[in-house]
This record gives structure tokens, sequence and C-alpha cells, in this order.
């Protein structure tokens, strides 16, 4: 592999596709332990994670539901400032085991907007999976359940993340070179 250059900035390769192949189906497997018996609902939290959960979800063998969901944010009233919502969700998640699949996690600012979003709804649970995590960002009191790999606080790029916009197609992901 070799470095890319995008806009202004050049990324080196991080993980390979093959160690990122073997996180998924390692997320997939404990999924399929916990979920045993169950019907879970996988929401996937897009634009991010479309490569994780379409590789994720042929390794899950429960009888389970698979929807997609989006993060919007707009500026509200000067009173409200930003306003976030909620858009996608057209299944009735009342009642059910939700799992929120995410490309990654840093902060925590989206996961615990999203989750709070989703609790209104009244699911029986809610469990979150995601590819890539940064302890060393993470701020949140939310337990992440089930993680692909640990990644130091940098900037990476591919397999569903990008950089403004570009980027999500690689197979592999990079890391910003210093
Ligand atoms: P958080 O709210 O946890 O700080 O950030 C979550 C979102 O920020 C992710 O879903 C992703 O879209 C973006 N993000 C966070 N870290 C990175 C990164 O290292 N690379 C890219 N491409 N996006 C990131």
């Amino acid at each position: 592999m070799d470095t890319i250059t995008i806009k202004d900035l050049t990324f080196k390769p991080f993980i390979p596709e093959a160690e990122l192949q073997e996180s998924v189906k390692n997320v997939a497997k404990q999924i399929n332990e916990i979920y045993k018996g169950t019907s879970p609902i996988f929401l996937g939290v897009l634009n991010g994670s479309f490569m994780f959960i379409g590789d994720l979800m042929k390794s899950i063998d429960l009888n389970c539901m698979i929807s997609f969901i989006k993060m919007a944010s707009y500026e509200g009233t000067e009173s409200t400032g930003k306003v976030n919502e909620l858009i996608g969700l057209n299944e009735d998640i009342e009642g059910h085991d939700v799992i929120l699949i995410e490309d990654i996690v840093d902060t925590g600012n989206t996961l615990e907007k999203l989750y709070q979003m989703l609790q209104e709804k009244k699911p029986k649970s809610i469990k979150i999976a995601t590819l890539l995590y940064k302890p060393e960002a993470y701020k949140k009191p939310y337990k992440i359940d089930f993680v692909g790999k640990e990644i130091p606080n940098a900037f990476v790029l591919g397999y569903g993340l990008d950089y403004d916009g570009y980027g999500r197609n690689l197979s592999s992901i990079y890391v910003l070179k210093d």
C-alpha cells in the first residue's frame, strides 16, 4: 500500500484489509453469541458505517432487521442554537433490542446524541458496536459494547471514513501522515 493524498493532506497505510476483516468477524462472533435466539434491529449510522455494516452482516447469523439512520444538524433559532435531528428511522423500535453500528467513536458526542434520541423511542435495549474506537479521546459514560479495534487519537481515512467527502471507498484504513 502506498501513501494517498487527498486535497491538502497525505495519509499513510495503517490497518490492512485482512486485519480489518478479522476485526469485523470478531465483532460478528461476539454479537452472534450474545444475541443468540433473539431478533435485534441493527441500525447503521450513515455515512461512515456503510462498509463496516455491509461486511459485518455477512457474518451475522441472527434473524434480524437492518436499517440506517443519520444525524442531521442544523442551526435553530438564536435561543436554541444547533438542533440535532434523527433521520431515516422508519422502524418502530419500541420493545426491541437495538444494536447501533458506528464507524468510529472519537469524543462520543455523536454517540451520546444518538443514544439519547433512540432511548426516547423506548427500545428494550441499546448496545453499541464500532469498528474503531479512540479510548484517549472518548469522554462519555456509555459503554462501547463491541469494538473492532482500538486506535490512538489520530485522524484516519478509508473503509467508509472520509476526508472532506473523499476516501470512503478505500478497502483499508489510512492515517494522517505527520
Ligand atoms: P465523535 O462525535 O465521537 O467525536 O465523532 C464521531 C464522528 O466523527 C464519526 O462518526 C466520524 O464521522 C467522525 N470522525 C471521528 N474521528 C474520525 C477520524 O479519525 N477520521 C474520520 N474520517 N472521521 C472521524
